[in-house]
C-alpha cells in the first residue's frame, strides 16, 4: 500500500504510448503556436463535448479570465456569482476589472442558490458566473431564464463538469461561454490546460486574438491580447488522455458508488443530492460532516493525515473571505455557504485507486 493517498492523483497513458505519440512533434521542432497537434485536439473535444466549436488554453483559470474578457462587459460592472469554489473563479471576475457579488448556494448540491439570484440584480448588473462544483450540473434552465429576462450573459465554470450531460445535453451547451480547466488533478487533462466553448461564433474570434497577441497576420495586429495558448506537448497529452476517458471515468463511477454505498450507513455524514437527470463524471467525492458526527470535520481531517491520507476541504474558507477580498465587496448574507464551508470535505478518488485504501479511509470515517 502506497505510504501517502492524495485526494487526487493524475491520470495518465502508458509512458511508451506518450513517447510514441510524442516522436513526429520532437522530429519537427514545431511545439507551439497552435499546430498539428492543438487542432486535432480541438476536433476530438467537439465530438465529445458534443459542439460546434472548442478553443484550447494553456490553462483552466485563463479559459475563464479570457471568456469574461471577451464579452466586452464595463469597467466595475457587476457580475453575480457563488463564493463556494476554487478561488480562480472569483480572481477572474476581478482580474477583468468586473464587480462580484456573492450569492448564497443550496444546501443540496453547493451550487448558486437559484432563487437567490434575481434580489441580487441591479442596473450594474452585467452576467452570471455559476460553478458546476463538484460536476453538480447549476439549475441551468432557471439560470437561463433569469439571465434572458434581465439581459445578462451566463458564463459557467465548468472547471469541474468535463464531459457531463444533462437531459442528454452536453455540459458544454449551457450559458453563453463555459470554461474547462485540464489542469493535472482534473478528470481530464492536458498537464496545464483549458478550454472555452461558446454560444456565438464571435467570441471565439476574440478568444482566438486574446490568447494570441491578437496576431492575425505576419505584419498585422487587429487588437490587444495576451499569450494563453496551448502547447503541442500538452494537446497531446490530451490527445493520449481522451483515447482513456471513457475507462477512466468508469473506474471513478467504481469508487464512488462504493463509497455511497458505505457512507451512507455512517450517522451524521451527508452526502450531496444529485439531480437523476445528470450524467456525471465522478471527479469528486464531497461530504459534509454534520453536528450528529462523532467528531468535527477538521478532526476527522486531522485524523484521516495520521493515516497518510490527504483529504481536502474544498472549498475552505469561502473565496469572499479570503484576505485579498475580505470587505471588499457588498457584504451580504452567506447562510448556506458559511455553514457548508465549515463542515465540508473532499475524499480520494482517482483512476486506479486500490480498493485496501478506500477501505482504510472508510474505517478511519467510521472511527
Ligand atoms: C481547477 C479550477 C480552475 C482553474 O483551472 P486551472 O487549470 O488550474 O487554471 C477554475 N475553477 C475551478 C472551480 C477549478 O476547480
Amino acid at each position: 500500500m502506497e505510504k501517502y493517498t492524495f485526494v487526487t492523483r493524475s491520470s495518465m497513458p502508458s509512458y511508451e504510448e506518450y513517447c510514441k505519440a510524442i516522436r513526429p512533434l520532437w522530429d519537427s521542432r514545431l511545439l507551439t503556436n497552435m499546430g498539428e497537434y492543438h487542432q486535432k485536439l480541438e476536433q476530438e473535444l467537439k465530438k465529445y463535448l458534443n459542439v460546434p466549436e472548442v478553443s484550447l488554453t494553456v490553462n483552466g483559470h485563463m479559459a475563464l479570465e479570457l471568456a469574461i474578457q471577451s464579452f466586452n462587459f464595463p469597467e466595475n460592472a457587476e457580475v453575480i456569482t457563488t463564493p463556494f469554489t476554487f478561488i480562480s473563479t472569483t480572481h477572474a471576475i476581478v482580474r477583468n476589472h468586473l464587480c462580484p457579488v456573492f450569492c448564497d448556494v443550496k444546501e443540496t448540491d453547493g451550487t448558486i442558490d437559484e432563487t437567490k439570484i434575481e434580489e441580487l440584480i441591479t442596473e450594474k448588473t452585467v452576467a452570471i458566473l455559476p460553478v458546476h462544483v463538484y460536476g453538480h450540473i447549476c439549475n441551468v434552465e432557471a439560470i437561463q431564464e433569469i439571465a434572458e429576462k434581465y439581459n445578462l450573459k451566463v458564463i459557467y465554470d465548468a472547471a469541474h463538469a468535463f464531459g457531463e450531460s444533462y437531459k442528454g445535453i452536453g455540459v458544454a451547451n449551457f450559458g453563453d461561454a463555459s470554461a474547462f480547466s485540464f489542469h493535472a488533478t482534473k478528470v481530464f487533462n492536458t498537464i496545464e490546460g483549458g478550454a472555452v466553448t461558446a454560444r456565438d461564433h464571435r467570441i471565439y474570434e476574440k478568444l482566438y486574438d486574446l490568447k494570441n497577441f491578437g496576431i492575425r497576420g505576419e505584419e498585422l495586429v487587429v487588437s490587444v491580447g495576451a499569450n494563453a495558448k496551448m502547447n503541442e506537448f500538452a494537446a497531446i497529452m490530451g490527445l493520449c488522455n481522451l483515447k482513456h476517458i471513457t475507462e477512466a471515468i468508469d473506474d471513478r463511477k467504481r469508487i464512488y458508488e462504493f463509497y455511497l454505498k458505505e457512507i451512507q450507513e455512517v450517522k451524521g455524514i451527508r452526502i450531496f443530492e444529485i439531480d437523476k437527470n445528470i450524467v456525471q463524471n465522478y471527479a469528486y467525492f464531497p461530504i459534509v460532516v454534520s453536528e450528529k458526527y462523532i467528531m468535527e470535520r477538521d478532526e476527522l481531517y486531522k485524523q484521516l493525515i495520521q493515516h497518510g491520507i490527504y483529504a481536502r476541504k474544498y472549498f475552505f474558507p469561502l473565496t469572499v473571505d479570503q484576505v485579498c477580498f475580505k470587505n471588499k465587496y457588498r457584504n451580504l448574507p452567506l447562510p448556506v455557504a458559511h455553514s457548508l464551508t465549515k463542515k465540508i470535505l473532499v475524499l480520494p478518488i482517482f483512476e486506479g485507486m486500490k480498493e485496501d485504501i478506500q477501505k482504510k479511509i472508510l474505517r478511519v470515517i467510521r472511527g
